[in-house]
This record gives C-alpha cells, sequence and structure tokens, in this order.
C-alpha cells in the first residue's frame, strides 16, 4: 500500500485567529477517502491559531507563541479526534522536531510507533513540537519538518495543501501574468535563493520554505505535490482518480 503524507498549514486551517471548521471538516473528510486507500500521515499547523483564541497573548514574543501553541495542541487535537471519529476513524499525536529526525536512534524510535499506528490503521497527526523546538514556530510552518517525515518515514508523496494552487513562475499575488508549472524535477540555485517571505503572522512559510521541501526530497529521488487546500478537487483527482489536472508536482526525472 502506498504512503501519503499530507501537510496542511495555518492558513487552510485557520480563519481571524481561530480554526476554520468548515474547512477542518472537508479536509478531514478528503484525508478518510485517501486512508481507504492509502496509509496516511497528517502533518498538521493550527496550534498558535487554536491557542490563540483562549490565550491572547503578544504573539511578538517567541514565548508567548511558545505558549499560545501549547493551548491550542490539545484543542486542535480534539477537533480533530472529533471530526475522524465521524469517519470511524482513530488518530494519534506525534509532536516532533526536526532533530528528532537528525538523529538515527530518536528517527527510529518515532519509526516505530508510526509503523505500529499505520498497521493498525490509525492515522498519526504530527505537528512541530513546539516548546521543545522553535524552526517551525518561528520560521517553516511545519513545511519542512513535513519533508523529513516523508522522506524519514518512507512516504511515496508528500502533498502540501496550500494557499495557493500550485508553484508559480513568479508570485501570483505580485504577477497577474504569472503562469503555473505543472511540473518541476529540479529546484535552480536561483529558486533556492528566493527569500523567505512570510505571509502572515500564523503562517510562517511561504513559498521558499516549500521549494526547500521540494529540493530535499527530489535530491532524494521522492515527489512532491503542491495544490489548493481551500478547494481539495485538485488533491483529490490527482491522489483518488489518478489525474493531475491543477496543482504542481514536483519529481525526479525518469531516466531511460
Ligand atoms: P501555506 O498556507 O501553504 O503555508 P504560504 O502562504 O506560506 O502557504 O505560501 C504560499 C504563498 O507564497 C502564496 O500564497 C503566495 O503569496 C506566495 N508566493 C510567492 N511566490 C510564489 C510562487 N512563485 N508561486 C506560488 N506562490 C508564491
Amino acid at each position: 500500500m502506498k504512503r501519503v503524507v499530507v501537510k496542511v498549514g495555518s492558513h487552510v486551517l485557520s480563519e481571524q485567529n481561530r480554526i476554520e471548521k468548515t474547512r477542518m471538516m472537508n479536509l478531514v473528510e478528503f484525508v478518510s477517502l485517501l486512508h481507504d486507500r492509502y496509509e496516511v500521515i497528517l502533518v498538521s499547523s493550527g496550534a498558535v491559531a487554536a491557542g490563540y483564541s483562549k490565550l491572547k497573548l503578544d504573539k511578538n514574543f517567541i514565548s508567548n507563541r511558545q505558549a499560545i501553541a501549547s493551548v491550542g495542541q490539545p484543542y486542535l487535537m480534539r477537533e480533530y479526534q472529533k471530526k475522524f471519529e465521524k469517519f470511524e476513524k482513530l488518530t494519534a499525536q506525534f509532536l516532533l522536531t526536526a532533530s528528532d529526525l537528525d538523529s538515527r536512534k530518536r528517527t527510529k524510535f518515532a519509526k516505530n510507533a508510526i509503523e505500529v499506528c499505520l498497521k493498525n490503521k490509525v492515522i498519526p497527526i504530527i505537528n512541530e513540537n513546539d516548546t521543545t523546538a522553535t524552526d517551525e514556530l518561528v520560521f517553516g510552518d511545519n513545511d519542512q519538518l513535513s519533508a523529513h517525515v516523508a522522506y524519514y518515514f518512507n512516504a511515496d508523496i508528500l502533498v502540501i495543501l496550500s494557499d495557493i494552487d500550485g508553484y508559480y513562475d513568479k508570485d501570483p499575488r505580485k504577477n497577474s501574468e504569472a503562469k503555473i508549472k505543472k511540473i518541476v524535477h529540479q529546484i535552480s540555485e536561483d529558486e533556492s535563493k528566493i527569500p523567505n517571505e512570510p505571509t502572515d503572522f500564523f503562517a510562517t512559510g511561504g513559498i521558499a520554505t516549500k521549494l526547500k521541501s521540494a529540493d530535499f526530497l527530489l535530491k532524494r529521488g521522492k515527489s512532491m505535490f503542491m495544490c489548493d487546500g481551500f478547494n481539495l478537487n485538485d488533491a483529490k483527482s490527482f491522489l483518488l482518480n489518478e489525474e493531475h489536472q491543477g496543482g504542481t508536482l514536483f519529481c525526479p526525472k525518469m531516466v531511460d
């Protein structure tokens, strides 16, 4: 059975400082459909958004954001649990840091537990452990963590559900003539130098961290699919009907 890592960012999951429950429900329905056909690992942001509606601290301080995320994480999981139960799916929470995946021994421990979950049809939901690491909280919004998860946990593909429907030749929010790239085999040196421009205060990713993730995976022979997370039709077509309509597929070039 193929293994898929689905990453969803804060933009898709939240609206005006709180969890957007309809979009979350659509995501859960989609992941449940996928789960009937694939082994699925979900990497989810949203702890800060979930916590901020309960604890309104100044998010300019990293320690405050850590505290907000700590308040929010159980609320986020509660929402997931309630929603996945409607589809008779069991979920498990994993809080990881990139350094957990740097050490072979720690990766093995995390991997063993993930494997047992997958074997028993449990959907692991991974977020960064914001109390011991702040990389993704400061910068990354789980884009990089999800690429590490996809690689170290042997997934066939990473699917990034974004606030944009793919990767364009220019920033489409600034250039109306920007064109979407359907297939990308390599991240060029220029592309890897695109500066990080987080698009808002909850979401800390931006296109740069997505390209970094794509580069990491492509160099290791793995694929990544980036598509719209608000409307999941392209994700459904690609993963459930094997039709590449919208979205950008980053995949290694086949050598014949
Ligand atoms: P997510 O919500 O998935 O974490 P982000 O908002 O962090 O997504 O990053 C995607 C944003 O990056 C887009 O909404 C767009 O504003 C910006 N962006 C900059 N350059 C590009 C590009 N070449 N292609 C697509 N998006 C781009």
